[in-house]
This record gives C-alpha cells, structure tokens and sequence, in this order.
C-alpha cells in the first residue's frame, strides 16, 4: 500500500468492536435482540443466545461507556504468535467489567500503569482505546481498553 498524506496513522486492531461518536469518545458495539433485549460482546448480526428466544436478527448498538469490575487478573506471560505481544513483553492486566446499563460482562486489557494491586472488584472503569501493535505498514493498531474511572 503506497503512503499517502491521507494514509490513517490509527485504525482499530478489529474491526467492527467498537466506534467513536463525534467528540472522538469510544463506546464498544454490541448486538442487541430486538425480541427479547439480550445482549451480546463481541457483536454478531444473529442468533440470539436467549434459549427461549427464537429470534435470528441482532441489532448493532453503542454499549455504555462505564462499569464495574466483576473480576480481574494480570497476565505475566506474552501470548504466543500469532498474537502480537511487545518485546521486552510488559505485564498487563485483564478485567472483566459489567456494564453499568446492559448488565453484560465483556473481558478487556486494562490500559498501561494500571496493574491488578490497583484493582477491586467493584470499582467503577470506563473505556478508552490503546496502541496494541504496529503494523507492517505502520499504522498502529488499536484496541479498546478499561481504565479506572474519573
Ligand atoms: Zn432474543
């Protein structure tokens, strides 16, 4: 791909797991039921996981921004490829977060600097974004993070 003036410095490491409204704040997207509410992360166009629910359609929603931490842990270790990882590999930590208004809980990185002794179960996060990787072309590549909330 040839560089151009144009050329994004930052696009999403997936696609389609979360936006940015206007202001440049990001929420992630789910799938949301139209028959009966259930919620799903990471977001799919059907099969509603509601057993008793026989919809097929899932509709794309902006999740709440904020939550609280249900549970937590720290990895130590990088991740064997392919998955990318930097070297000399940082320990990072990992949340589970439920958010406040859908009840979901969806499992992410917790931003830089924060580590699992700065963590309780129950604390209020909210999401951001952060660099995961480089890439070939050097755009970096970001992916959706908790960091504890303001
Ligand atoms: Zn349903």
């Amino acid at each position: 791909m040839p560089a151009s003036p144009d050329a994004p410095t930052q696009l999403p490491a997936i696609e389609g797991w979360w936006d940015h409204d206007d202001a440049g704040v990001p929420h992630l997207i789910g799938g949301k039921c139209p028959q009966c509410g259930t919620y799903v992360f990471p977001p799919r166009a059907n099969n509603c996981p509601n057993p008793g629910c026989d919809s097929d359609v899932l509709d794309a929603v902006a999740l709440s921004r904020r939550g609280t931490v249900w549970s937590y842990t720290e990895n130590r270790y990088a991740p064997p490829p392919p998955y990318p990882s930097p070297d000399p590999f940082e320990p990072f930590a990992v949340a589970a977060v439920q958010l406040t208004d859908e009840g979901l809980i969806v499992l992410g990185k917790v931003v830089e600097g924060t580590l699992a002794a700065d963590l309780k179960v129950g604390m209020e996060v909210e999401l951001t974004t952060m660099p995961l990787y480089t890439d070939d072309d050097g755009v970096e590549r970001l992916t959706y993070a908790w960091e504890i909330a303001k």
